[in-house]
């Protein structure tokens, strides 16, 4: 069994784009992320605090809109609108989640599609499904880095995908179809699960649900990727796989913490990097 190591990975990653972000400079290109966060959710505030410190450290601009919980929906749309409007801005996040008056939907179809690097945005998203360029959703654009410098051969390989989100399962199972698997989706109607999971030759997981894959899903020598963040009953992070119980029937795994975690904030930067590339 080999570690897949996320950290290292998307250490690798980032001082890639320092180098290119130096070059671009020389260019006179230059970017500038801005951040929009409403309210003071903690995990938000400490996502909104190293999306900046990355920022930093591969030498792009950030500013910060830090609204207060009860901004209505109308002002964090003219925020947008200013944003968009801007031309030294050249990505918008909006930390997500929001205050359950504001509609995300809404607010992710305002912004400008070539400064949407979350990739959130149907013309992204419509984009990811044709094949044509567009920014790609963080987290499952790490798993395929992860996989591709981990060399794992991913064409014609049976890649099982447990979770259909918009913003994991389905931009993962797009990716993957992309890059030539056969691909299986799962999700909470599935039946059968363990046994589809058995025939899984790279198994991505992003349930929600902590340690929930045991031994008896994993096919022996396949590659696991654990999306899953939990804290467990003593305060422990863990995905949802049961990494101790799992490791020794894979060929490669990413551990929690450590895995696909630190390839989000990589990836969101090779966003905000290609939005001034051309
Ligand atoms: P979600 O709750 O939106 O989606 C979970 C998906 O899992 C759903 O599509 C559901 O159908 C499926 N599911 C739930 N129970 C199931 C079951 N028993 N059998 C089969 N399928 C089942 O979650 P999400 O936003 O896609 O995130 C998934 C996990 O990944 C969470 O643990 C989340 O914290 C984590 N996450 C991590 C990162 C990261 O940066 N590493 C980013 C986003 C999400």
């Amino acid at each position: 069994m080999e570690l897949i190591d996320g950290k290292k990975i998307s250490e690798e990653i980032k001082l890639e784009l320092k180098e290119k972000v130096a070059k671009l400079k020389e260019q006179g290109k230059e970017a500038t992320l801005a951040v929009i966060q409403v309210g003071q959710d903690p995990a938000s505030s400490i996502y909104v605090k190293n999306k900046k410190k990355a920022c930093e450290y591969i030498g792009v601009g950030s500013v910060s809109y830090e609204l207060s919980e009860n901004t209505t929906e109308e002002k964090l749309l003219s925020i947008i609108d200013e944003l968009n409007e801007r031309s030294d801005i050249t990505g918008i996040l909006v930390q997500l989640p929001l205050p359950k008056h504001i509609d995300e939907d809404k607010v992710i179809k305002r912004i400008d599609p070539k400064k949407d690097v979350d990739g959130f945005h149907v013309e992204n998203v419509g984009a990811l499904v044709v094949g044509e360029e567009g920014f790609v959703s963080c987290t499952p654009n790490g798993v395929i880095q992860l996989l591709k410098r981990s060399n794992v051969d991913i064409t014609g390989k049976h890649a099982v995908i447990i979770g259909r989100s918009n913003i994991v399962g389905k931009p993962m199972a797009l990716l993957m179809l992309r890059e030539n698997a056969t691909v299986t989706v799962c999700h909470s109607k599935t039946k059968n699960l363990k046994e589809i999971c058995k025939e899984a030759d790279i198994l991505i997981v992003a349930m929600g649900k902590p340690r929930f894959v045991d031994h008896e899903y994993i096919k022996e020598g396949a590659v696991v990727i654990d999306v899953g963040i939990h804290r467990d009953e003593n305060n422990k992070i863990c995905g949802d796989v049961n990494f101790d119980d799992v490791k020794e029937h894979t060929s490669k795994i990413t551990p929690v913490p450590g895995g696909v975690g630190p390839m989000t904030i990589a990836m969101l930067m090779y966003n905000v990097v290609s939005a001034i590339e051309d």
